[in-house]
């Protein structure tokens, strides 16, 4: 059996990078915790743990000597919260997300209502929301083009969620356009998604099976089982190796392998192993 993986799965840029600093902080010896999960996927939190990286899910819990923020990024408060505690900070916050930062803040000193697209209560969102209400209070968040508000004046200045949907961006767009608002807009959204969903929907229309791995509650695996299911019915959402079962790939010849943004690349090495030794006809 031929086992391929998708020219791009598993873990971003920013996940990497948070995952290596996580790792290096765990040899350093110094007691350390992350603020939240570093990542949706509970295999590689207690792999952490084990390795004496903990977590805190608020800055009142940091009881370590270093804190590690995650690729999302915080908020101007808690950020302050946790340098109040007197604890070092590994900053894990993505350059995509702290661009975004940046832009969001910029556009309200520039005066402009800044305008965030994306999902209100993801923490990378109320980052941005919070570092633009730094300097202003006019600041409103929409999902999607249904939620701008009705009285919505320029200057405006758009920044969007990292993670959002190019076509929603547009609607968005349009829609103030048809409105004739004067905006600016600051093109925020990182590729890594929308490349990985293009790589696995190309994979499933090639293959007999496919195999998608990460986070039963995380969204952005669930997407890509959704894709690769609409294309090719064998497909199987799998978290961890050991939720493979022979039977359902027998008679394949072909199996595709594509994993969500928080799965490591062990963990799809080991499903590919597995696939490709201990299925193998
Ligand atoms: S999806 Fe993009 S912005 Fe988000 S952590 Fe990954 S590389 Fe960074």
């Amino acid at each position: 059996m031929e086992v391929i993986t998708a020219s791009c799965a598993g873990a971003c840029y920013g996940v990497k990078r948070a995952l290596r600093l996580a790792e290096r902080a765990a040899e350093s010896g110094r007691p350390t915790q992350t603020l939240g999960p570093l990542i949706h996927n509970p295999q590689v939190v207690d792999r952490l743990a084990a390795k004496g990286v903990g977590v805190a899910n608020a800055p009142a819990e940091v009881s370590g000597e270093c804190v590690i923020i995650r690729s999302h990024g915080v908020t101007p408060q808690v950020r302050q919260d946790i340098e109040e505690r007197g604890v070092s900070i590994i900053d894990a916050t993505c350059p995509h997300v702290l661009r975004a930062q940046r832009a969001a803040k910029e556009l309200a000193e520039e005066g402009r209502t800044v305008v965030v697209v994306g999902e209100k209560s993801h923490p990378e969102v109320e980052g941005l929301r919070a570092w633009a209400e730094s300097v202003s209070d006019r600041v409103v968040v929409a999902s999607d083009a249904s939620e701008l508000p009705a009285d919505l004046h320029g200057p405006l200045g758009v920044v969007v969620q990292t993670t959002q949907r190019r076509a929603m961006l547009e609607d968005v767009l349009s829609k103030l356009d048809a409105r004739g608002l004067d905006y600016v807009l600051e093109d925020t959204i990182c590729n890594a998604t929308s490349t990985r969903q293009s790589a696995a929907e190309e994979l499933a229309s090639t293959v007999d099976a496919m195999v998608v791995i990460g986070g039963h509650n995380s969204s952005n695996t669930t997407r890509l089982y959704e894709i690769c299911s609409a294309i090719s019915p064998r497909t199987f959402h799998i978290e961890t190796p050991d939720e493979l079962k022979r039977e359902d790939f027998a008679g394949c010849k072909r199996v595709g392998v594509t994993a969500g943004a928080s799965t490591p690349d062990d963990i799809i090495q080991e499903v590919v192993r597995v696939l490709s030794e201990e299925f193998d006809a």
